[in-house]
């Protein structure tokens, strides 16, 4: 007897998407499609098929998993990638194929943080222009602009790529670094710059908390961007749940 093979469609570009496909494949049963936006120049590669660059909204997507008899869609983007979210809902909706967002848990504040939550980044800079002198912006190229205007402050500005055009900061230095960072690292970084504001988004996962640790250590404050508010659909926050949702399809 031959078992049916349920042909998935992974939005990918993180840790947890890499992960799903490692996974069904040991599982077998699946033939997954891997999605990347195309950001990063060399991705790596995932198991089973890859393919690269946007569908062209949400439509573009309804068109693609109708053409390719796609069972399923599993959402793992990042957390921020907002837009790719609500074209995968409205998608899924207009072909009923059921959709899983896989999204890993949010940080958490606990005792000892300084945490300042935000919102919109005009947020973010207003509280930065309240008090802080030495600030490590740990944020993407395109936020950067929010903080350019603020002369009095000195940024470290960490990043992967470097900002295409550089915003005019007044005193800034780039840092070109990629993770996973360790704490021992984000602890002699912060303390060398003398660093007092962290400002990050709330990502979540292991390879970027360490700075978290270490501004808990130094008593530095953090402000953290929340995530947006994603569709309304099912949600896990691990691979094991995520193959738990698939064996009920
Ligand atoms: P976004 O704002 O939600 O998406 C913008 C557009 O990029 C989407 O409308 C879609 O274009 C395309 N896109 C996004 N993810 C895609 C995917 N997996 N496959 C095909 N097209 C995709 O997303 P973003 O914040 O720019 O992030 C882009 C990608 O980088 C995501 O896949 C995400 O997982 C990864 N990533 C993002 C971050 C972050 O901080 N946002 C961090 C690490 C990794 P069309 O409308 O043309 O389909």
């Amino acid at each position: 007897m031959t078992r049916s093979i349920t042909k998935l469609l992974v939005l990918g570009g993180t840790t947890e998407g890499y992960d799903l496909t490692e996974a069904l494949y040991e599982a077998g049963g699946f033939r997954t499609i891997t999605s990347l936006a195309g950001r990063t120049r060399r991705p790596r590669r995932p198991a089973g098929e890859l393919r690269v660059g946007g569908f062209g909204g949400a439509r573009g997507l309804a068109a693609f998993l109708d053409e390719r008899r796609i069972a399923a869609v599993i959402n793992a983007t990042h957390p921020f990638a907002a837009a790719m979210g609500r074209n995968a809902a409205a998608a899924c909706r207009e072909v009923g194929v059921p959709l899983l967002r896989l999204e890993r848990p949010a940080w958490r504040p606990g005792p000892g943080d300084r945490w300042l939550e935000f919102g919109e980044w005009a947020e973010a800079a207003q509280l930065i222009a309240d008090g802080a002198r030495r600030v490590l912006l740990a944020i993407g190229r395109q936020e950067l602009d929010a903080f350019a205007a603020l002369d009095h402050v000195w940024f470290l500005i960490r990043s992967v790529e470097a900002p295409d055009p550089m915003p005019p900061f007044r005193q800034a230095e780039l840092l070109l670094a990629r993770g996973p960072f360790d704490l021992a690292g984000e602890r002699a970084l912060l303390a060398e710059r003398q660093i007092d504001t962290i400002v990050c988004r709330n990502s979540g996962g292991a390879a970027t908390e360490a700075k978290l640790v270490a501004a808990r250590e130094l008593g530095l404050r953090v402000v953290m961007k929340r995530r947006p508010t994603g569709p309304q659909v099912p949600t896990v926050s691990s691979v094991p749940e995520a193959l738990h949702w698939l064996s009920a399809l």
